[in-house]
């Protein structure tokens, strides 16, 4: 089916705040009106079919596939990815592809279900392979901390796994993509340095983060900021906020003295707004949010993978010089 990958980016690039139900009502629509089954076959031999689940591993797997893959993305940008449900249209797609790319570490609780009610016989990535995962708190994130992108240098290791599914798949691309993976490794190398050396330009003592959720602990690793807390006190965004929390962490940023507060762009602002005022600090959301969980729309700041990161870092700096 050529139709469906083609229209289901269009129509997830141009919906903007159209919902999951209408944008697959609208797919549905499409792939039932028609089309030449045949034709669509002959234009789309040669291409391998991937299903990336999350914006970052999307970009992924389009910058290790090039022009070898056909890349579908499930999940829009600025949609959380936390709580998500997967529409009819995300079940045929991954029941079609050739290869399967997630990000692993539980962030995509809904898919093993899909996987086996669209009789998935494709491969199926597990990008974290490999990486060092950072420990959960507690029952509910057993697994580990899912944010494994904000370090580059685990970037590295994903897109590794991705080159060897696609190239087990289709043995004629094997050099090419190794090719696009060591040009991207090398801008990976790039962006590390970069943001190592914008960090390590502020004070010692205003290196501090307070966040939207916890998502940036691998990012704080690595750069080695101080983590003062979150509006949600949880990697997982639908955790519960009481009083007492926010009391807790208003104290927590007046006793510390963080300079800013930043929220996050697929989360609302409003809780970081009520504790930056009660806290007297300055709330860093709207254009200049950190992008935690997903890539930004096409056009913004956070377009891929690569500026997002640019984009949170120079963000950063910037509100707590
Ligand atoms: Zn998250």
């Amino acid at each position: 089916m050529l139709e469906f990958p083609l229209r289901m980016t269009w129509v997830r690039r141009t919906a903007g705040g159209v919902g999951l139900t209408a944008v697959a009502m609208l797919f549905a629509g499409c792939a039932t009106g028609g089309g030449d089954a045949s034709s669509e076959a002959a234009t789309v031999s040669g291409k391998l079919k991937v299903v990336a689940t999350t914006t970052q591993v999307a970009d992924f797997a389009r910058v290790v596939g090039g022009d070898r893959v056909r890349v579908t993305q499930i999940l829009r940008p600025n949609v959380d990815p936390h709580d998500y449900e997967p529409s009819p249209a995300d079940v045929k797609a991954i029941g079609e592809a050739d290869v399967l790319v997630a990000n692993g570490v539980g962030l995509e609780k809904w898919l093993d279900g899909v996987i086996s009610s669209a009789g998935f016989r494709g491969d199926r990535v597990d990008t974290s392979q490999g990486v060092k995962i950072r420990p959960g708190n507690g029952d509910e994130e057993k697994e580990g901390d899912p944010h494994i992108w904000h370090n580059p240098l685990n970037v590295k290791i994903m897109v590794a796994g991705i080159e060897k599914a696609l190239a087990a798949k289709d043995p004629a691309g094997a050099a090419a993509y190794q090719a696009n993976v060591a040009a991207y490794a090398g801008k990976l190398d790039a962006l590390d340095a970069d943001i190592m050396q914008q960090i390590n330009s502020l004070p010692p003592a205003d290196r501090k983060l307070v966040t939207n959720h916890d998502a940036f602990g691998y990012y704080v690793d690595r750069y080695q900021l101080a983590f003062v807390g979150s509006i949600i006190p949880s990697f997982d965004t639908s955790a519960e906020l009481s009083g007492r929390d926010i009391d807790d962490l208003v104290g927590e940023i007046r006793k510390t003295g963080v300079k800013a507060i930043f929220s996050e762009s697929s989360l609302p602002p409003n809780t970081a707004q009520t504790i930056g005022r009660e806290a007297g600090v300055k709330v860093v959301a709207g254009e200049d949010a950190l992008y935690g969980d997903t890539l930004g729309p096409p056009g913004s700041d956070g377009e891929t993978y690569l500026r997002m990161e640019e984009h949170n870092t120079r963000t950063i700096v910037g509100a707590l010089r």
